[in-house]
């Protein structure tokens, strides 16, 4: 069984919105669920880049949780 999430975010400088795989180490305390996900140092120690202007500052405005491929869960957040 593999986890990985999809990440939504906002780039704060252009206001595009773009999405970014991650998929969490083999680790006893990585997060398995969107809520320790967002909890986590993992998502803390992403580093964004927006595809047109660079800009490493972005918001997230979702996440989707994926197992094995399929969608298990999709959260949006208000930003
Ligand atoms: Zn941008």
């Amino acid at each position: 069984m593999s986890i990985a999430f999809k990440v939504y975010v906002r780039c704060l400088n252009c206001q595009k919105d773009y999405g970014t795989t991650l998929q969490p180490p083999e680790a006893d305390d990585a997060p398995t669920d969107i809520d320790e996900l967002l909890e986590s140092n993992f998502l803390s120690s992403q580093r964004f880049k927006c595809g047109d202007c660079e800009s490493p500052i972005a918001t997230v405005t979702g996440v989707k949780a994926l197992r094995d491929g399929m969608t298990v869960r999709t959260q949006a957040l208000c930003s």
